[in-house]
């Protein structure tokens, strides 16, 4: 189904986005890895889910921190790939502590990592989207783009602004071949996650697989964590023609957390 389209997500050496990465080539995509930690495997992984349809990989490892990388990040996805068609935003960073203990530094990376970097990275490949007349833009946000939790006051900041700016660039491509939407998961089992439930067991001098239990108790109602696979079919989903009216939606994924 996206033969010949360039999918970049970022954030795809672990987790979520190496989840949707694999979704996005098995159905045909070319695809743009980013992250840090070893991209070899990740990128291999990738490149076995769309063998069939002879897709090509590439990785860049821009720290999207960083303007200027996110800058040589999309150079190079238009050099060697044509530009991106399905841009991912899903790099993501979290922290804990409340407010009036909140690290100054932690905040400014939490919004830039989960944030800022979607603005650039969305201005930067809208006009190659807008002159194709196709594009997808997908911003991973999170249930916390649309609830909040205590401790969490950076991550449901730049989470919920990640919701606006979803909408607001939605309306601005209202009239093109370009959809602009975000998925909010709930609990995703993936190493973000992880150190929240090591971090609880270690705090509350339970096992590991009572913080697990009681983690998803408190806010997932399925008891049952999301899957990075389950999300990349979302993503597939929001890539297809069926999709082509989906704008501007925060799409829920969060086995009824939301619901409450
Ligand atoms: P993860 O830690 O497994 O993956 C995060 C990815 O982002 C990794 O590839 C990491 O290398 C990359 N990354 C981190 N900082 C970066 C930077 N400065 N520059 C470039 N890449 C960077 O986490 P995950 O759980 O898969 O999270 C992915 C996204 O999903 C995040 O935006 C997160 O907020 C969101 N999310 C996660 C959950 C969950 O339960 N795991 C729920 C809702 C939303």
């Amino acid at each position: 189904m996206l033969q010949g389209k360039t999918a970049l997500v970022t954030g795809s050496t672990s987790g979520i986005g190496l989840g949707i990465a694999t979704r996005l080539a098995a159905q045909g995509a070319h695809v743009i890895l980013n992250g840090f930690g070893d991209h070899q495997a990740p990128q291999e992984a990738v490149q076995a889910a769309g063998q069939q349809h002879g897709v090509r990989t590439g990785f860049h490892g821009a720290d999207l921190s960083k303007p200027a990388e996110i800058a040589e990040l999309m150079a190079y996805a238009e050099r060697d790939f044509g530009g991106v068609d399905i841009l991912v935003n899903n790099a993501g960073i979290q922290f804990v502590a409340p407010v009036e203990d909140f690290p100054v530094e932690k905040w400014d990376a939490i919004l830039a990592i989960n944030l800022s970097s979607a603005f650039h990275t969305t201005r930067l490949a809208l006009p190659g989207m807008k002159r194709k007349d196709w594009g997808r833009i997908i911003n991973i946000a999170s249930a916390h783009g649309l609830v909040a939790s205590a401790g969490k006051s950076a991550y449901v900041a730049a989470k919920h602004g990640i919701v606006g700016l979803t909408k607001a660039v939605a309306l601005e491509t209202a009239r093109t071949g370009v959809t602009v939407n975000a998925i909010c998961p709930g609990w995703v089992l993936t190493p973000l996650v992880q150190k929240q439930i090591d971090d609880r067991a270690a705090n509350g001098g339970i096992t590991v697989e009572q913080a697990r239990r009681d983690l998803l108790g408190e806010k997932q109602p399925s008891l049952e964590f999301v899957t990075p696979e389950q999300l990349g079919d979302l993503a597939v989903f929001l890539c297809s023609p069926a999709a082509q009216q989906v704008r501007g939606a925060a799409w829920n994924m969060d086995g009824g957390w939301l619901a409450q």
